[in-house]
């Protein structure tokens, strides 16, 4: 038997978002080693596997990297159903594509499962249509947080057209703000602030590219969360302004 490991992606939170692949994999599983923004009530589709946690939030205490695909390789040779489940997607800012990499040269067969990314769910959430007629003919998907010194173009960004969609953004609120005003975005954007996307305790905070970073401090904004940044960050907010005018 080949050894073989499942990435898979749970979703931004909501036990419901679950793809049914990635129910299966859970149900099929041995070993799950499991990330710390999972919910954890996605586990009760395990039929007794084994759960490790192997959390990696930015900044906190977190399991080495390289312990992760060890342990992986480790079960996975021992003939174990491997799943790694990961929140949202594990290929959208999840290191599902280094994980994937670094088993296939060990000759792991890798199955990936897609999640839904928390871009998308909360934007979904707030009623943000990310692309729509007229308004916005894209998305793009960023994060904020590097480990390295790379730079985004913040200008191609600003004038690009697109929604601007920004993962682990929290801690680079006034940076984000100033690069793209310094791109040429719109003081006046539009921007939706979405806190623990698709879970009960959801919060948004709507505000601007100029207020922003006020804006989130004083809603005592935390991570995790996205940032929605162009103009359909305001459609929703205009629908319920002209049903709350007609009503
Ligand atoms: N692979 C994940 C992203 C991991 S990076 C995905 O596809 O969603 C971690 C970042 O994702 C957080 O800092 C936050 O920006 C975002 N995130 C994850 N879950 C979230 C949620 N429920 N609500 C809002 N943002 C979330």
């Amino acid at each position: 038997m080949s050894a073989k490991v499942w990435l898979v992606g749970a979703g931004p939170g909501d036990p419901e978002l679950l793809t049914l692949k990635a129910v299966r994999a859970l149900h099929e599983a041995d070993v799950v080693l499991i990330d710390d923004l999972v919910n954890p009530a996605v586990l009760e589709h395990c039929a007794g596997a084994r759960v490790v946690t192997v959390g990696k939030r930015g900044g906190c205490r977190s399991t080495p990297q390289d312990f992760i695909h060890r342990l992986m390789l480790r079960y996975a040779r021992q003939g174990k159903c491997v799943v790694r489940l990961k929140g949202g997607d594990p290929c959208i800012f999840g290191r599902g594509g280094e994980e994937a990499l670094w088993l296939r040269e060990r000759s792991v067969e890798v199955e990936l499962v897609n999640g839904i990314t928390a871009g998308l769910a909360g934007a979904t959430h707030c009623a943000i249509p990310l692309t729509l007629r007229g308004v916005s003919r894209g998305v793009t998907l960023i994060t904020a947080h590097t480990q390295d010194d790379s730079q985004l173009n913040w200008r191609a960004l600003a004038e690009g057209g697109t929604t601007l969609v920004v993962y682990m953004g929290v801690a680079k609120l006034e940076e984000i703000r100033q690069q793209l005003l310094e791109g040429g975005m719109a003081a006046n954007m539009p921007v939706a602030m979405i806190e623990n996307a698709s879970l009960p305790q959801q919060r948004e905070c709507r505000s601007d590219l100029a207020r922003m970073h006020e804006d989130a401090q004083a809603f005592a904004l935390k991570s995790p969360a996205i940032l929605v940044i162009g103009s359909v960050a305001a459609t929703a907010q205009a629908a319920c302004s002209a049903v709350a005018a007609i009503a």
